[in-house]
This record gives structure tokens, sequence and C-alpha cells, in this order.
């Protein structure tokens, strides 16, 4: 990928705006005891030392940062030399991870205009590591970032805050803005546009025009990022409390097709709501537990993401090619997470229970005999009740289903036999085959329609 170069950009970039420390609202009670020990003690060795990035932003918006980056003018080997408790990670541009405990303070050395932007550990090119130690100045540093309100920089020196890219003035007007010209600075990395979707819906600001428009027409260019990335990319998107939002954001920028093409598919060619209804359920949802703190599962996620294309594969093997619901599932719930592999690489440990939430399903239409107290016990009978929940509630599947496991659960053994027993006289069901399998689920009927 070319580099731009930074400086004959069209932002406008003056001298740097610095904000003498009882001017701006950052304080070091704020900042973690373990990235004031590390700028500390950085300074005492004569280094410059800066926090920069999401934790200065953060804070000038009275958020809670989520870590604590630093900025320095010692090398990655200086800083090691300084922390016993360090590590240098990364092939190409190297970084310093200094441990306390199970915390990690991350430390950068200035960046020039050579060194490579994608994440440290990820730098193969054709097969091939290229370490690339490109160092620079602050300035350098600074205008490398993505947005102008990422690069703003507080020195432990003397706690002034430092600006070269009019920083300041975009959090204050509650934009996001490329640092560049936007278009280049995406082609440079296309996961740029994901971050500046993320960073709208997480702060409420919006895209500056320029920085935005570009996100209509490259969303191509993911195509050629690495599944892995992409991967990680998307939990910090849709596990952090405002997953609808970025939805509707990412479909409105024609980015979501990019990352999920089977789903967006179904998505715009239901002329019904109900798609687009149990995604946004499904991550409202997901929304709502992290808002209480409760914890909330990759596995759940994607498979609320990828349900609709799973379902309406499942309803034409069973329809079209005579599957029992069990093997239809299987069949479907594989060709679907195979397809998606190779954009989004979901690890096993996320996968293997998202395929067993869609496989139990068709399991909980069965509600007579001993089946209902196997599938109780079932590690992932939760996930799949509550999956199959907000099917139910996305006028999908059979309301009364999902109304029968609830009661199921908490019933005396008295009342679950009888439970059994009357769900017993009710099978076998009669499944009514529809001529159109795409349109199908109006009908109500569970899976099949
Ligand atoms: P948060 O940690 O809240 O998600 P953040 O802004 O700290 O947000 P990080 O991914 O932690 O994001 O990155 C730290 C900083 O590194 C950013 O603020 C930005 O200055 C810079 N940065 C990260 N990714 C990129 C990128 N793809 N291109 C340019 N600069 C980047
Ligand atoms: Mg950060």
């Amino acid at each position: 990928m070319q580099e731009s170069d930074p400086l004959s950009d069209t932002t406008p970039i003056a001298s740097p705006v610095i904000v003498p420390r009882p001017e701006h609202s950052i304080s070091r009670a704020n900042i973690s005891e373990n990235a004031l020990k590390v700028l500390y003690r950085l300074r005492q060795e004569s280094f410059k030392a800066h926090l920069v990035g999401g934790g200065v932003r953060d804070l000038l918006l009275g958020h809670e940062p989520k870590d604590f980056d630093i900025a320095t003018d010692a090398t990655p080997e200086q800083v090691r030399q300084v922390f016993r408790n360090c590590r240098l990670i990364g092939r190409r541009f190297r970084l310093a991870h200094v441990h306390f405990g199970r915390d990690i303070i991350e430390v950068a050395t200035f960046r020039g205009s050579g060194a490579d932007d994608a994440p440290a550990d990820r730098c193969l090119e054709n097969g091939m590591i290229v370490r690339d130690n490109s160092y620079g100045t602050i300035e350098e540093d600074a205008l490398r970032r993505d947005f102008t309100i990422n690069a703003l920089y507080y020195d432990i020196e003397d706690f002034s805050l430092i600006d070269y890219a009019n920083g300041l003035e975009d959090i204050q007007a509650g934009r996001i803005r490329m640092i560049g010209d936007p278009e280049q600075r995406y082609r440079e990395d296309p996961v740029r546009m994901l971050r500046a979707v993320r960073f709208a819906c997480k702060l409420g600001f919006t895209i500056d025009p320029a920085t935005e428009q570009p996100l209509f027409a490259l969303g191509r260019l993911l195509e050629d990022i690495p599944a892995a990335r992409l991967f990680d990319e998307l939990l910090k998107l849709f596990q952090s409390g405002y997953g609808l939002e970025v939805f509707e954001k990412l479909r409105h920028y024609g980015l979501f097709g990019q990352l999920f093409p089977a789903t967006e598919e179904c998505l715009k060619l239901e002329d019904q709501a109900f798609p687009i209804t149990f995604v946004s359920r499904g991550l409202a949802n997901t929304d709502k537990r992290m808002q209480e703190s409760k914890p909330v599962t990759p596995a759940f996620l994607f498979a609320v993401l990828l349900w609709e294309p799973v379902r309406q594969r499942f309803n034409q093997l069973q329809t079209g090619e005579g599957m029992s619901a069990n093997e239809a599932m299987l069949v479907a719930s594989s060709e679907i997470s195979s397809q998606q592999q190779p954009l989004v690489a979901i690890p096993k440990r996320y996968s293997l229970p998202m395929r067993e939430i869609w496989a139990l399903q068709p399991r909980l239409e069965q509600c007579d005999g001993k089946r209902p107290y196997r599938l109780l016990t079932h590690p992932r009978f939760r996930a799949a009740y509550d999956f199959l929940v907000l099917r139910a509630e996305a006028g999908e599947a059979d309301p009364e289903l999902a109304a029968w496991w609830t009661r199921f659960q908490d019933a005396s053994s008295q009342e679950r036999a009888s439970m059994t027993d009357s769900a017993r006289r009710r099978r076998p069901r009669r499944r009514r085959k529809s001529a159109k399998s795409g349109n199908d689920h109006q009908s109500g009927n569970e899976l099949s329609g």
C-alpha cells in the first residue's frame, strides 16, 4: 500500500496548539496508576513521554478510557532497558508492552513517515516479514494517526496538551475528521473505514463530509484485509453497547454487505421486515446486555448476524431436497459458515457454539418424550433458548413454542411430565410446504413455515 505524505495533504495543519495544564480538563487522577508509572519513569530517564490516542480523547470527553497508550522518543530497546517487566512485540513495527500483572501498557516509539500502519504483528507482505522500524518525530507521529481526535498528546513533562491536527476543535464540534486526504488514507488502511463508523457511534459524533464521502465507494477495499483482523474489528464494533447503530451505519455506507454478503443479500431481497427486525432485535439485545454488564458471547452475536441465510438455506434443503430438519440445519450451517470464513475469520471457540445454537433450533421444536429433558442439560441450551425467544419476538418462530420452553424450565417434575405428554399428543406436526422458501417466515410455524 502506498503511503501518503501527510505534510502535503489538505488538512490545515499549523504549528501545534499547546494547551497548558490550567486550560484543559485532563487530570492525573483519571489516568491509570500503571500508565502514570510508565510515563514518569520514561521522563526520569530523560525520554519524552506522552499519553496519546483514545485515552486522551476519552478523558477530554469525560469518558472512561478503555486503555492508555503511550508514545515516546525512546526506541523499543531503550524502553526495554528501563522496564524489567517489558516485552517487545510486533515484527515489522516493534512496540513495547510493559506488564503489570494482567494490565499491559503499550508504549510506541514515535513513527516516521516510512512506518507501516497495519497492526505490528500482522505485517506479512507476499508471505515475507518485513521489519520496518522507521521512527520519527512527534509531529510525524501525530500526522500518521487516523482521525484528528485521535492525535492529541498529553505531555507528562508539563501536563500540557499538544494538538498538531486541530483535534481539539473537532472534539468540541463532535466531528470525526481524517488527517490528510481521506480517500488516500482509507486506501492505505481500509480498516479506517470501520474505525470511522465505530467512533461515530461510540462518541455520537458526525463524520465530516470529506471523511464520510469515500465510505460509500471504497467498501470493496475491505476484501484485502486479513479475515482475522476483520474479526477483531467486528468485535469492537458490535460488542461495545451500540451494535444496532453500528449495523445501521454499516448498511448505510454499503460496508455491511462487504463483511456479510449472504446476510445482506437476504436483507436486500426480503420485502417484509422480518430479517432486519431479527438482526436489529438481536443487536439491541446485545447492547442491552452490555449496558447491564452481562456477559455477551461472540458466538451468539455471529449466530444472529448469519441466521437469515442459514434459515433460508435450511428451508430450501428441507422443501427442495427432502432432508430432515436436523440434517438440513447441519448442512445449511456448515455451508454458510464456510462461505463466511474467508471474509471474517471466526475462531473455532466461537464458531462451534454458534453452530450449536443453530443446530438446537429444530431440536427445540421437539417437546415430547425424554428429549426436552436432554436438551435442558445441553451446554448451549440457554443460548439456544434465548435465540428462540428472539426469533419468536421477531415474528419468525412460534411464540407458543418459546413460551412452552420458558414454562418448562421452571416447572415442577409433575408439570413437566404433563407438558411433554400434551406435546406428544399434538405431534406429529404437519409441515406446510411453501412454494417460496425465502418468504415463508410469516407463516409462524417455527423454522420451516
Ligand atoms: P479505543 O481504544 O477506544 O477503541 P483508540 O483510538 O485508542 O480507541 P486504538 O485501536 O487503541 O484506538 O489505537 C490507538 C491509537 O492509535 C488511535 O487513537 C490512533 O491514534 C492510532 N491508530 C490506531 N489504528 C490506526 C489506524 N488504522 N491508522 C492510523 N492510526 C491508528
Ligand atoms: Mg486505545
